[in-house]
């Protein structure tokens, strides 16, 4: 777990599984999996089996060990909801994010319906509780599905991760959600976002009341291309977390 993140969204992140495979177009420059692979074979470093899905079982309990009130990104480096993962790992991590209720967990993934059906599951009675946000990727309109299996899951606070932007995602139903993410991919081959792809996500999200925050426009580095859409900031966070 590292506290503090250089991700703007968010305090600190826990990753009780690293490694994945990329499924995606959004995944092709995929971050950890670059960070992972740099350290491939070099022994005793925690990345010596580079972008491998790891379970790391002594990692499950990190969070309880934090007592100051953070937001945590669940899996910065991996995906959480990666058919590899057992479901009595998952389980253990729900666990840990429902005991340790004083912080915010935010779970993002790109297997949505496998999210959706674990949440089903998990949570047939009632919500998840609001302390753990849950998240999909969407990178472009192709992807536009994943909105809907977040929508099916009962979950009290749901957002979007519209980053990398790398096309126009086109209109969206943001019934049911309550936060959305945008950004440009940043780092080597990093593919440029259109300005018309953020004004578009930003006025869908004014339209429809979802607070927006906007990331980055990426480049080379993070960075690169500051964090301004037409002339300002767009910090915006949902109900629950500015109350
Ligand atoms: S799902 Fe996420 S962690 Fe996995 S390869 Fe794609 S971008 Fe990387």
């Amino acid at each position: 777990m590292a506290d503090g993140s250089a991700i703007e969204w968010t305090d600190a992140t826990w990753n009780p599984v690293t490694g994945c495979t990329k499924i995606t177009a959004g995944c092709d420059n995929c971050y950890a999996s670059r960070f992972s692979e740099r350290f491939r074979g070099v022994p005793g470093h925690p990345f010596e089996s580079g972008f491998d899905l790891t379970l790391r079982s002594e990692r499950l309990e990190q969070p309880l060990a934090w007592r100051r009130s953070r937001m945590i990104f669940v899996n910065s480096m991996s995906d959480l909801f990666h058919k590899q993962v057992p479901t009595a790992f998952v389980d253990q991590v729900f666990d840990t994010m429902e005991r340790a209720d004083w912080h915010v967990f935010q779970v993002l993934t790109k297997r949505s319906s496998l999210m959706r059906d674990y949440l089903l599951r998990r949570y047939a009675e009632h919500s998840a509780p609001a302390h753990i946000w849950f998240g999909v990727s969407v990178e472009e309109a192709a992807a536009r599905s994943r909105i809907d299996h977040l929508r099916q899951a009962p979950a009290a606070v749901r957002f979007l991760s519209l980053e990398p932007l790398i096309g126009a995602v086109g209109e969206m139903d943001l019934g049911g959600i309550h936060w959305v993410i945008a950004g440009g991919e940043s780092g080597p081959g990093a593919r440029p976002m259109h300005i018309d792809w953020a004004r578009e996500v930003r006025n869908e999200c004014a339209r429809q009341a979802v607070p927006f925050f906007f990331k980055q426009w990426g480049g080379p580095r993070p960075k690169s291309g500051g964090r301004e859409l037409d002339g300002r900031e767009w910090n915006e966070m949902p109900v629950s977390a500015a109350a």
